[in-house]
């Protein structure tokens, strides 16, 4: 008769790899410099890309964040003050937090869909389906 812990490490075994090992997941970090009072933030388009949210929600959002007039100019954004990069990672840090990752696998393969003018957030790793508050 096999012991419990054959058991167990057969029940282990079975499980497959993929299952086990979760690939890390790296947050974006922004590229940015001061000029003058202003903040400039470098390769704005792959920064959303990597996200794959909407340039304008992320925008708006950031503005709110900051409280400071953000316009974007030839794939930069413009931040009409200072904000240094260690809180720009934070921001968006903060942004994954609220609309990126999902709320029940904490994975960030979500996108955002529209259903009966709703928009809600689609895990595509584990198919949750989840309204998101400003979204
Ligand atoms: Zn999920």
């Amino acid at each position: 008769m096999n012991s419990y812990e054959e058991l167990l490490s057969k029940a282990y075994n079975s499980i497959p790899k993929k299952a086990l090992t979760q690939e890390r997941f790296e947050m974006p970090r922004v590229d940015s410099f001061f000029q003058g009072t202003k903040t400039i933030v470098r390769g704005f388009n792959q920064l959303m890309d990597t996200m794959r949210r909407d340039k304008k929600h992320f925008t708006k959002w950031l503005m709110k964040e900051t409280a400071l007039p953000i316009s974007e100019v030839n794939n930069q954004l413009i931040i009409n003050g200072k904000v240094n990069s260690y809180q720009l990672n934070k921001l968006i840090e903060s942004y994954y937090k609220q609309f990126i990752f999902c709320p029940e696998c904490k994975r960030p393969d979500t996108k955002v869909i529209t259903e009966g003018g709703t928009k809600l957030l689609k895990c595509e790793a584990c198919g949750a389906v989840k309204s998101v508050m400003g979204l």
